[in-house]
């Protein structure tokens, strides 16, 4: 598969995803959204748009998101996101958006040692959490597979 494909792949499994936790599952009623790897911001502004009512926090190494997705002062957390993230541990966020793959095994082995931890940590009982890398954690659930999206390509789960 070409790196073009599989950019469109993640593209819209990311969205088919986006969506169907919006239109699908029942999320907790009051709780914040998180965005683990803000980027240009394309997924920040989706969640923005589509999770109204939630206040939505990004974090990311640095600030470079496109001018109309970029998160007021006070709702990004700029930083490594292994550090800043505990602060937000025990927050009870309704869903947790982590897009921070790199599609190198052995940087991604590195985050998968405290990722899963750290999205478990930040969600409420029921929340959901939406990843492009596996998240394995006894108290996060993986839920089914959407038909769009290829195996392995992106999960959710639901916070136990
Ligand atoms: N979903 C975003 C979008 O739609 O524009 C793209 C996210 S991009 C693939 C991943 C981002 O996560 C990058 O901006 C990178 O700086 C950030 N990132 C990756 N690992 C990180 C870490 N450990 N701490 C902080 N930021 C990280």
């Amino acid at each position: 598969m070409s790196r073009l494909d599989s950019f469109i792949n993640r593209m819209s499994a990311q969205r088919d995803l986006l969506n169907h936790v919006r239109d699908n599952l029942v999320l907790p009623e009051a709780g914040e959204v998180f965005e683990i790897g803000l980027g240009n911001g394309r997924t920040y502004s989706h969640l923005r748009e589509n999770f109204p009512g939630r206040r939505v926090i990004a974090f990311d190494r640095k600030l470079a998101s496109h001018a109309s997705a970029t998160p007021a002062a006070n709702d990004f957390v700029e930083g490594e996101i292994r550090e800043t993230g505990q602060a937000y541990l025990g927050r009870q966020a309704a869903l947790v958006h982590a897009d921070i793959g790199t599609g190198y095994d052995d940087k991604d082995a590195i985050t998968l040692t405290w990722l899963p931890q750290m999205v478990s940590g930040m969600l409420a009982n029921g929340g959901v959490a939406v990843s492009g890398l596996p998240l394995d954690h006894p108290d996060l659930e993986l839920l089914p597979r959407l038909p769009s999206i290829a195996e392995g390509r992106y999960f959710h789960y639901r916070r136990r």
